[in-house]
């Protein structure tokens, strides 16, 4: 791995890093430490299905700097690419607890956007109490209106973040900050959906053993039944996996 390359897998055009956790985060740390703005994707077979029906999505994803392998369908898509498929699934909320950590090292200036009022707050002073020397320097919720846009930019700006976690769900959180990466120009700018309702304690992430046995996705289902209609596309999205011809996954 070097510098700022890894390698890659496509899957239903979208190139996934087939870098582990480890390796993730020692990436993430150059381009912390080089200030290198970085776009992270945590994409599961939700979110590439998303892509293949809506091509400027599709686009956007094949522009950000990381797509990590979230969701246990991407790995077992992979499988088909038997021995280059992907080493581990990274999970988003993961990732974000392990920026936490790797900010709480180096004193690194945190900004939370996104969730409602009560989440985001709460969200903020869970990781303020657990990661105190990780400087966390603003928060705001994630049900700003169009006129309201210009004051959180500037809000964001003023912080001068090293690390913008952007909760307001896909495909929102994607084209925001695709939109404003320029202008932000923070080197970690990661969409996390759901993770503040999992730190404020409103939704409860699924236990171990079913995260280990790749039923998370179950979990959350039943915790919130209004996802079951979502999770359909699983199967769709391993059956076009698996039947497309391998060449096809790259376009
Ligand atoms: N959200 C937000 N603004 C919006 C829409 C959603 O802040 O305009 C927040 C919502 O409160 C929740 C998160 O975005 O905290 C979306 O969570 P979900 O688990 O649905 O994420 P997804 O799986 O859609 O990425």
């Amino acid at each position: 791995m070097v510098d700022n390359q890894f390698s890659t897998l496509y899957i239903l055009g979208v190139a996934f890093s087939k870098m582990t956790m480890q390796e993730s985060l020692l990436f993430f740390e150059k381009r912390l430490d080089k200030e290198i703005p970085t776009h992270i994707v945590t994409a599961n077979p939700e979110i590439v299905m998303y892509g293949n029906h809506h091509p400027d999505y599709l686009q956007l994803l094949q522009k950000v700097d990381i797509v990590i392998p979230d969701g246990i369908g991407v790995l077992i898509a992979s499988k088909k690419w038997g021995k280059a498929a992907i080493p581990e699934r990274v999970a988003g909320f993961d990732l974000l607890l392990e920026l936490m950590k790797v900010a709480n090292e180096k004193g690194s200036k945190v900004f939370l956007l996104g969730a409602d009022e009560e989440v985001n707050e709460a969200s903020f002073k869970r990781l303020e109490e657990d990661y105190p020397n990780a400087k966390l320097v603003g928060r705001y919720n994630g049900f700003f209106k169009k006129n309201e846009e210009e004051h959180v930019l500037n809000r964001i700006m003023e912080t001068k973040p090293d690390i913008l976690f952007v909760a307001l769900g896909f495909p929102k959180q994607e084209e925001w900050i695709a939109i404003h990466k320029d202008t932000l120009h923070i080197p970690i700018m990661m969409g996390v959906g759901g993770s503040f309702d999992v730190l404020a304690g409103k939704v409860k992430r699924a236990p171990l053993i079913w995260q280990k046995i790749g039923l998370e996705w179950l979990y959350r289902v039943l915790q919130e039944p209004r996802r079951w209609k979502r999770v359909l596309v699983l199967p769709l999205f391993l059956i076009k996996a698996f039947l497309l011809p391998k060449r096809y996954h790259k376009r």
